[in-house]
């Protein structure tokens, strides 16, 4: 079975399992696992911030930051197709007590006069505004990588308001290595940035908060009343390790595959923006139902995602060899050609 559904379908590595078997642990929650400890660290070095804390999944990333960043009733602004306003069954309303201020953000870039007008200060009547939220890379069936230029001026504004800037930036590995910039440099203007080591980089289970020491300070306690404080969690932290020291920069090849395999399935007549697949996320116009085609390609052995009603999207990872780009193309083909009734050809 070949699975192009997500690059969380990834397994770990034969160097993680090992690193995990041989894992010191201690009591993460009261502070003494070194595996853990050591993750923060390389973490914290690596994105150039004072500070990391590893938690359970990009999720709860993301509801940790806001939690320790925003008051209850305050108003956040998020891109309007961001997976933290559509993907986290409202947890910013319900858990996190703020208002959501979604917006249009084309390519995963805010419109700044746009921006500048969600942002308001205390009143009377309105909410004020305490936090912006970016993604990258933007967004799930896209993979943009959104140049950091951008949040240099992002952050001309946000210094005016004196409010963060929080970076969702669950696959920004993959941004940085298609911008051939280091995840430092793409995170350079932002407060607080939360990545996931459970996609393209092969681990299990787990995502980083990286900010200053005090933003850290708090969001291990929002973590915790997230129920996400955890306890022999090195055993999962040592994936991570290896995870940032050997797993970023093969993602160059993640996305040569996703190019080749995008140019392959223009070539048999589907809607694919070839300026668009930047990362390893393809998003594909079919001339049939995606339902059916899903349905058909699982039978031939190839899981894709359902993301509209004439929309799929495949995503290449480190389980997906070059070898296998002829096999899926083919598979495509012969879906197409059982189906010309739909497409009426
Ligand atoms: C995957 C993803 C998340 C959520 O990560 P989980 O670990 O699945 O909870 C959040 N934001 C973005 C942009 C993502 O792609």
């Amino acid at each position: 079975m070949i699975d192009l559904r997500s690059d969380t379908v990834t397994v770990p590595t034969r160097a993680m399992r090992q690193a995990m078997f041989n894992a010191v642990v201690g009591d993460s929650l009261l502070g003494d696992d070194p595996t853990v400890i050591k993750l923060e660290e390389m973490a914290a070095d690596l994105f150039n911030k004072e500070a990391a804390l590893f938690v359970t999944s990009g999720t709860m990333a993301n509801q940790a930051a806001v939690l320790s960043l925003c008051h209850l009733g305050d108003q956040i602004v998020v891109h309007e197709m961001s997976h933290m306003y559509n993907l986290e069954v409202a947890g910013f309303s319900s858990t996190c007590g703020v208002q959501v201020r979604a917006i249009p953000a084309p390519g995963g870039m805010f419109d700044l006069d746009r921006l500048q007008q969600e942002i308001h200060l205390p009143d009377l009547q309105r909410a004020p505004t305490t936090l912006i939220c970016v993604e990258n890379t933007f967004d799930l069936n896209q993979g943009l990588a959104v140049h950091p230029d951008h949040y240099a001026e992002i952050r001309k504004l946000a210094d005016n308001f004196n409010i963060p800037i929080y970076m969702d930036g669950a696959r920004v590995f993959n941004a940085a290595v298609a911008l051939n910039k280091t995840v430092a440099e793409m995170c350079e203007n932002v407060d607080v940035v939360g990545v996931c080591l459970s996609k393209g980089l092969g681990c299990p289970v787990g995502s980083l908060l990286m900010g200053s020491r005090e933003f850290v300070n708090r969001a291990v306690r929002m973590r915790q009343r997230l129920g996400g404080g955890w306890r022999q969690a090195g055993v999962l932290a040592a994936a991570g390790i290896v995870g940032l020291e050997q797993m970023i920069d093969r993602m160059a090849e993640d996305h040569q595959h996703a190019q080749l395999l995008a140019s392959g399935l223009v070539e048999l007549g589907l809607n694919v923006d070839l300026n668009q697949v930047q990362t390893n996320i393809i998003s594909i116009g079919l001339p049939m139902p995606a339902a059916v085609f899903c349905n058909e390609m699982l039978a031939l052995g190839v899981k894709v995602k359902n993301i509209g009603t004439h929309r799929v999207r495949m995503v290449t990872h480190k389980d997906f060899s070059k070898s296998e780009i002829e096999q899926v193309i083919s598979n495509v083909e012969t879906c197409l050609k059982n189906n010309q009734s739909h497409t009426g050809a």
